[in-house]
Formats: C-alpha cells, structure tokens, sequence
C-alpha cells in the first residue's frame, strides 16, 4: 500500500494513522481454527498420516529403493486436525478485518521508499507467522517547490523595476516565511541559495538548501504610456544586455557548477 505525504511532512517526519483491511488471528479460536480454541477438545489424529504429518511413497527400480517424502495434504502437515472447525473463521484460524495501525514516517524518505513493518502483514494460517507489511512512501506534489535530492527549489518572480532597483520579497519555506533579499541587478535564472531550508538527510547527515531560482517577469501589454517609457529605456546604454562583463551574472554554467558543487 501507499502512503501520501507532504513535504513538509517529509522534511519534519510524522506519525500517520493508517486504514488497511487484512487478516488477523482469530479471537475466537485463538488462531487455531479448532471450536474452543486452546482449551477445548476438538483435535484429533489425521487418519491420512496417522498423526505423523508426512506421506511416504516407496518405489522402486533397477537403481535401488527410493523413498519420496511430502507433506499431508489432509492436515497441511500437522499431523492432526479438526474434528469441529470454528464458526467464526471456517478453521482458518484467522479473519479479515479493518485495523488501525500507526506508522513512524522518519525524517527525510523520499518517493519509492518503503518503510517494511516486520510482522504488521497478514496473519498466518492457524497461528502461522504473520507477513510484513510494506508501505510505499508516495510525494504529493507541492505548490510551491520542487525537489531534488535534499534540496527544493522555489521559482521567485521580480518586475522589471524590482530586479533592477533591489527589493526584498517574502517567500515561502518547508518551516514557515522567511525574508529574502534581493540585491540591485540581479539577472533572470539567478539562484538564492537559503542554507539547511531543505529536506533532512535519511541517517541524518545534514539538510540540504533552498534553491530560490529567479525570473524577471516581463509585462505582456503595455499601455500607450508605459510603451513610451519602454522605448526610452532601451537606447540607453546601462540596458544593453552585457553578459560578459565581470560583476554581472556568470554564464550559465558556471552557475550551475556553483550550485552543485
Ligand atoms: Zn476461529
Ligand atoms: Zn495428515
């Protein structure tokens, strides 16, 4: 089965309360499938295999004797069965039914994990080992970042005005609002990383960034006045774009290498 978190719930770990439907031994019986359960009476010799649990076949051949052994189809190898199943499970010794299990999420999964629950599967026939229970961790997309590894990455958009003059803007985090300054000049694609605001490490080694990736939000109509302002910004000299000049923004793969390393 899945499990949907958040990312908050992801970067915080949490304790889910989880509806599955799965069998269960048997109240009634005690998980023996016999009526009575324990303390009654109700178990009797299998006349297949008298009692020993395994049928024998011998054969033989020009190589010699050969003793094929297999277990009772008649008691499943036990060497005895029930002479009054128990109403409630049909002598299965277990049931299906609805349970309420709570599962420690730690800190730090990630989509495609599985968390395994030893024993938290269904329960065996006649008071046999239960399975495990394995829960898939599933992200549930979020409106405002996306991950990478530990790191998220949330998209900022400036006017023209605010990424020329400077401007400081609110931005959402996986602990709440935070401040983000933004310095005069800053380009379209430019990253603000904001250190330890990401996901957890699993074994705890550290917590990644967040990755606060710039656009410069240009208008898509322009009145006939704000056109004119436009078009007089552009001959002038400070606008011509002028990527090589040092103290402007880096290409961009050398900000990517900055990123990443
Ligand atoms: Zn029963
Ligand atoms: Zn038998």
């Amino acid at each position: 089965m899945t499990l949907p978190l958040t990312l908050e719930e992801i970067a915080e770990g949490t304790e889910k309360e989880l509806k599955i439907r799965k069998y269960v031994e048997c109240e009634t019986c005690d998980g023996t499938g016999a009526e009575g359960g324990m303390s009654g009476n109700n178990y009797a010799m299998c006349p297949k295999c008298d009692g020993t649990g395994e049928l024998r076949q011998v054969s033989r051949s020009v190589f010699g004797q050969f003793v094929n052994v297999q277990a009772c189809p008649r008691c499943d190898g036990d060497g005895r069965i029930i002479e009054d199943a128990c109403g409630d499970c049909g002598g299965d010794g277990r049931v299906e039914r609805d349970e309420t299990i709570s599962v420690n999420v730690p800190a730090g999964v990630m989509e495609g994990n599985y968390l395994t629950l030893s024993g938290g599967g269904n329960a065996g026939v006649r008071g046999g080992p239960a399975g495990d229970l394995r829960i898939e961790i599933e992200e549930k997309p979020h409106d405002d970042f996306v991950r990478d590894g530990l790191d998220i990455y949330h998209d900022v958009y400036l006017s023209i005005p605010e990424a020329a003059l400077g401007t400081e803007v609110e931005v959402p985090t996986l602990d709440g609002r935070a401040r983000l300054e933004i310095d005069p000049g800053v380009q379209g694609g430019k990253i603000l990383r904001m250190r330890d605001r990401g996901i957890p490490d699993l074994e705890g080694a550290g917590r990644g960034d967040q990755m606060n990736r710039i656009h410069v939000w240009t208008p898509s109509t322009l009145t006939d006045e704000e056109e004119e302002m436009m078009r007089e910004l552009r001959g002038r000299e400070n606008f011509q774009p002028q990527p090589s000049e040092p103290n402007t923004e880096k290409s961009f793969f050398e900000r990517v290498s900055d990123v990443f390393s």
